[in-house]
Parts: structure tokens; sequence; C-alpha cells
């Protein structure tokens, strides 16, 4: 596999773990800003169950993990780390 298209398949789990993120309510979308931010710091235990349901049920969104498990909970865990806990704009008009 040529790199390119390795990092093209790693942008493409990352974006479908932000999606599985996002429906456990592991992250949030601000309303105002469309900024994601993690709101639950660190309690990825609903985005981990998600995660094994989607595998085990073979939901297209999770497809192109080829059910690796592992990889999918590995992203979920980095997000957990990305992610500030409000919105950053938000958070930066509140110290103005
Ligand atoms: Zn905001």
């Amino acid at each position: 596999m040529r790199h390119e298209d390795d990092q093209f398949l790693e942008e493409q789990l990352r974006v479908i773990t932000i999606e599985v993120a996002l429906r456990a309510g592991l992250l949030k979308k601000c309303p105002l800003h469309e900024e994601l931010f993690d709101a639950q710091k660190y309690d990825a235990e609903a985005a981990y169950k998600l995660a094994n349901y989607l595998i085990t049920n073979n939901d297209p969104l999770v497809e192109p993990f080829n059910k690796d498990r592992r990889r999918l909970t590995d992203i979920i865990k980095n997000l957990c780390y990305e992610f500030s806990a409000c919105c950053p704009l938000c958070e930066k008009n509140s110290l103005a």
C-alpha cells in the first residue's frame, strides 16, 4: 500500500470514529461555532460500547475498519486527549 493511500485510510477512519463519538455523546458539536469538543472528558465508555455494537452488527459506517475493534477503540482513546472540554471559541469569548 502506498503511503498516501495509508494516510487517506487513516483520515477516513478518523472521520468515522468522530461520527461514532458524536453518536455516543462523547464528542459534542457547539451549536454556535460548529466546533467539536469533548463534553465528557475521558468518559469513553459509551463510545467503546457503541463501537463494539456497530462492529458486531456489521454496520456499514464502520466497514472500513474491517472488524478491527482494537483500531477503532484506539482512535476513540486518542480523541479523548485531542479535544478540549468545551468549545475553544466559546471559551475564548468567555475570557474576553
Ligand atoms: Zn462555541
